[in-house]
Parts: C-alpha cells; sequence; structure tokens
C-alpha cells in the first residue's frame, strides 16, 4: 500500500470542502481533498448565497464570479391560492449594512463548479473515486485509508476535515451521533422552463391552506425552481415524478408550457452532531449539522464552518497560535448550528402546520400584516440582519474580549464606507489586523508593527457612527472579519496581551 503525506486531508468536495480548500490553499497550506463520486453533482439544490457568504468570497477574491452567476431578486410576491395579494421590493433590503445588500439566487452546481475552477487555478485538483474507508487517530498525527480506483492507499495527515455531507464516514470514524429527527412532510424541488407571469426574476410564494409553493427565478429566461410539499401521494418518494405535483404550479399560477429539466423529492432532517471534533478530526457542514431549508441557510452554514476552521488551522500549522485556538472552532460554530436548527424548526413548523388557526394566520393574516411591516426601516434590517447570517456572533468565545460602543467582541465587523472604498477592503489579507475609526495613539503604530499585525486607520465620519463603533478606539479584527478585541481607550498592553494568548 503506497504511504503519502500532507498537513491537511479534506474528505468531501462539495461547497464546504470547496471552500476549507481554496481558503487554505490562499494561506499556503499544502492540502489533499478527497471526493468518492466520480464527477461533481449536476443539480441545482442550494439556490440561496447569503450576504455573509459574499463577504467571505471578497476576502479571496471570487465575491464578483458568484454575484455574476447568479440572478438578483429584486422583490416577493406573495400569492394566496394562486392569486397575487401582495408585492414587497428587496432590492435593497441590507443598504448599509453590507457591500451585498440583496438577494443572490446561485445554484449549487454552477456555485460548485466557480469554486473548482478557482481552486484549479491555484494548482488544487479534486481527487475523484477518492474514498476515506477509515481512520486512525495518533497524538502526533492521523492515519486515513482510502480506497482508490487504483486500491487501498494509506495517508499519513496533521488534520482531517470532514466535509462529507449528512451520513459523513469522518463522523461514523470518530464514533460521534447525529442525533435529532426527520420531518414527516417531504419535499419536490423541480427546475424547469416554462412561460406565464411567474417569469419576470422575482420570487413568488404561494401558500394556502396546509401547502406552499416557492418559485425562484435562474438564470435564462424562463428558467425557474419550483419547490412544494408533496401531498397526498400514495407512491414511495422515488416514485413520485413532476406529474404527480405539477397541476398546482401550472395551473393556479398560470405556468405554461412547463418543461422539467430536474425533478427530486427530499426529505428534510433536523439533526446536530454533539460534537464537531475529535483529537485532530473536525466535521464541518453537513456533516455536522442539517436543518430544513426555511431562509437558505444550509449551505451557507457549512461555508461559514470552512472559514472559521481554515485560518485557525493555518494559524496552527504554521507556528503563529497555538493548538488551543482549535478548540474555538467547536465552540463557536456548535452555538450557531444549535440555533440555527431550532429556528429553521419552527419556521418550518409554521409553514407546514395544518389546522384551521394556522390557515387563517398564513392566508389571511401574513399577506396583510407582511408588506406594510416589510416598509418599516427597523424590520427590513432586522430580516436581512438574520437571514443574510451577518448577525452571527461569537460572544462566548475564548477569542472574544471587550465591548466598545455597540460593537460587542465576537461581532462580525460592521461595514462602514469610507472615502471611495470601505473598511472590509484590508481582509483580503487574511490577517489579523487593528483597525481604528478616527486618529490612533501615536505608540499604536509602532506597536502593531512590532507584534506583526496590520493597523489601518479610516476617517471618523457619519457612517462609523452609524455602525456603532467609537472614535479612536481599537478593534482587533481577526482573519475572517470578526472582532477579537475591542476595547476603548486603546491599550497597546491589552493588545499585547491578548495576542500572547493566542499565540500560546
Ligand atoms: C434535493 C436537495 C435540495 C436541496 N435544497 C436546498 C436548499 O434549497 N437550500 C439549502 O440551503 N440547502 C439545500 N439542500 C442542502 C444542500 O445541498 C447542502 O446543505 C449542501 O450540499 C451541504 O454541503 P456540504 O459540502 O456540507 O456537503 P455535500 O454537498 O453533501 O458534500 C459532501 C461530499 O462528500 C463526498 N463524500 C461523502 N462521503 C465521502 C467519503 N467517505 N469519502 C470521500 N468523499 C465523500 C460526497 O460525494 C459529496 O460530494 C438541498 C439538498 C438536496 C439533496
Amino acid at each position: 500500500m503506497p504511504e503519502t503525506t500532507a498537513p491537511v486531508l479534506i474528505v468531501g468536495a462539495g461547497p464546504t470542502g470547496l471552500v476549507l480548500a481554496l481558503w487554505l490553499t490562499r494561506l499556503g497550506v499544502t492540502i489533499r481533498i478527497i471526493d468518492r463520486a466520480e464527477r461533481p453533482g449536476t443539480t441545482s439544490r442550494a439556490l440561496a448565497v447569503q450576504a455573509r457568504t459574499l463577504e467571505f468570497y471578497r476576502q479571496i477574491g471570487i465575491a464578483d464570479d458568484a454575484v455574476a452567476g447568479g440572478v438578483k431578486v429584486p422583490a416577493i410576491n406573495l400569492w394566496v391560492s394562486g392569486r397575487p395579494r401582495a408585492r414587497v421590493r428587496i432590492d435593497a433590503i441590507g443598504e448599509g449594512l453590507s457591500p451585498f445588500a440583496f438577494a443572490l439566487v446561485y445554484p449549487q452546481d454552477a456555485h460548485e463548479r466557480m469554486l473548482s475552477d478557482h481552486l484549479e487555478r491555484a494548482g488544487i485538483r479534486v481527487e475523484r473515486e477518492t474514498e476515506l474507508v477509515r481512520l486512525e487517530q495518533r497524538v502526533d498525527g492521523v492515519s486515513a485509508t482510502l480506497r482508490t480506483q487504483t486500491g487501498e492507499e494509506q495517508f499519513q495527515t496533521s488534520y482531517v476535515a470532514g466535509c462529507d455531507g449528512a451520513s459523513s464516514t469522518v463522523r461514523h470514524q470518530l464514533g460521534i451521533e447525529f442525533p435529532g429527527g426527520t420531518y414527516q412532510g417531504y419535499f419536490y424541488v423541480a427546475d424547469v422552463h416554462a412561460g406565464g407571469p411567474l417569469v419576470n426574476d422575482e420570487l413568488h410564494v404561494d401558500i394556502e391552506d396546509a401547502d406552499f409553493l416557492l418559485v425562484f427565478p435562474l438564470k435564462g429566461a424562463g428558467n425557474l425552481r419550483l419547490v412544494g410539499l408533496v401531498h397526498g401521494s400514495e407512491k414511495p418518494d422515488h416514485a413520485v415524478t413532476f406529474d404527480d405535483v405539477k397541476s398546482r404550479a401550472v395551473d393556479r399560477m398560470q405556468l405554461s408550457n412547463a418543461k422539467v429539466n430536474w425533478f427530486s423529492t427530499y426529505r428534510v432532517h433536523h439533526r446536530v452532531a454533539p460534537r464537531f471534533r475529535d483529537g485532530r478530526a473536525f466535521l464541518l457542514g453537513d456533516a455536522a449539522h442539517v436543518h430544513s431549508p426555511v431562509g437558505g441557510q444550509g449551505m451557507n452554514t457549512g461555508i461559514g464552518d470552512a472559514v472559521n476552521l481554515a485560518w485557525k488551522l493555518a494559524a496552527v500549522l504554521k507556528g503563529e497560535a497555538g493548538a488551543a485556538i482549535l478548540d474555538t472552532y467547536e465552540t463557536e460554530r456548535i452555538a450557531f448550528a444549535r440555533r440555527l436548527v431550532e429556528t429553521t424548526d419552527r419556521g418550518f413548523t409554521i409553514v407546514t402546520r395544518q389546522g384551521s388557526v394556522a390557515r387563517t394566520v398564513r392566508t389571511r393574516l401574513v399577506p396583510v400584516i407582511a408588506p406594510p411591516a416589510f416598509r418599516f426601516p427597523a424590520i427590513r434590517r432586522l430580516l436581512f440582519r438574520t437571514v443574510s447570517q451577518i448577525n452571527v456572533s461569537y460572544h462566548d468565545s475564548a477569542l472574544s474580549e471587550g465591548t466598545t460602543g455597540a460593537v460587542v467582541a465576537g461581532d462580525r465587523l460592521p461595514w462602514i464606507r469610507t472615502n471611495g472604498s470601505d473598511n472590509f477592503a484590508p481582509l483580503a489579507s487574511l490577517r489579523w489586523q487593528v483597525h481604528v475609526y478616527g486618529r490612533a495613539r501615536n505608540e499604536l503604530e509602532a506597536e502593531c508593527s512590532a507584534l506583526g499585525v496590520e493597523l489601518y486607520e479610516f476617517v471618523w465620519n457619519e457612517a462609523a457612527r452609524d455602525a456603532g463603533v467609537r472614535e479612536g478606539a481599537l478593534y482587533l479584527v481577526r482573519p475572517d472579519g470578526y472582532v477579537g478585541l475591542a476595547d476603548a481607550d486603546a491599550d497597546v498592553s491589552r493588545l499585547r496581551t491578548y495576542l500572547r494568548c493566542v499565540r500560546r
């Protein structure tokens, strides 16, 4: 059996594994990425790419490609039993909160192709038809048994990233459970080409008794994604076809000449692994958590896991941080995954609950209340903050220290426009950096240079005040754009102590 090595083995080349590979490669870490499938996925699956994901992509220079590949959705139309009831604009719903203030639909297959292309340009190819079958951990590394087209191979690595989806082999090998359950009802998803009033690049939501239909715009005139519940079919899941569900979409929503490009049914699970790490092996993405697609969070959460782990692994491998920093991956990401499963669970229950009260709320109350509510800036902002994942924070992390103005350490750095640019531009270095809005204290420059962190001084302006930062305060920003230390006094000794702890 041949024996080979690399510091990080990434198991699984879905969106989670691909982003982890890209980020680590950008940080100069040698990786190996394998996938047991013969070829990349060819189906659209997850559609929503949230603003926080695009912010991460901007850091590694791929956001423009994602935006160009997708469709920006300008409005949501609410229908009740096939009748249009309300339309709300969402084209600039996150104005002032993120450089990506819109809702983006980008099918997962095209998205994965874009990520793979960038990885190949960086000199890394996904090794296909290569499956992880066994893991053995030692104190100083991990021994992985891989099944390749030419037989079994023994691979030695420092760390293993399990990005291998809901039935993760890495999770099984680590003996980590996957508690939770499966919802009773199940969905269909159909990518169709059709005509009719719904073909206008907007999102359409039709609600009725105990049912709903979502119609997403896809790239190319007439291309749509339908998502709905399968009702009253006696057939097993895999035998259900578009013909069994199409009457609602075609007749009620007036789709004409609908041709199906892809049809699938799927059951929704809600599960979170109790641990995201065992020694030198980590779980990320669907391997660690699965939940209902309400709010389009699943894939984006996996990408968030990948970014969170990438810079920490790179720092440890390069000797820039102590191994203790790896403990913060689980603390930070498991808390968010648990909250997410709870909220998407509630959302899923609301949209699928049967009974007269639920029906009245969905079909009478929501169409009346939602449009005026949407006009309140505070409600629009809250909705954007929550769905876009810019609100994800790590307040309880060992890496979070201090509060200054409205910024609590562990928050994502608030986005602030500056003259002709913004405060997110420097995040492309993927390095720790100190931000000061207003004049920095004299000794800060010398201290940052001695500590090997970048210092950025931004003009103090109205946008900074509105974002809740404090003039002259020190914000130490992590490589993933979260605030590690917030200090109103910009005390250099506090900065020194913080970084010493990280590096120990
Ligand atoms: C029909 C369908 C519709 C969906 N719709 C939505 C939606 O609308 N919104 C949403 O947010 N999410 C949706 N999802 C979920 C979304 O696709 C997942 O959340 C996302 O793919 C998770 O990415 P991942 O990289 O973590 O895992 P995956 O995409 O599952 O990738 C895991 C990879 O690991 C590989 N692998 C597995 N085991 C091994 C092994 N032992 N060795 C090597 N490789 C291995 C697999 O081949 C696979 O390529 C949908 C899923 C399906 C199936």
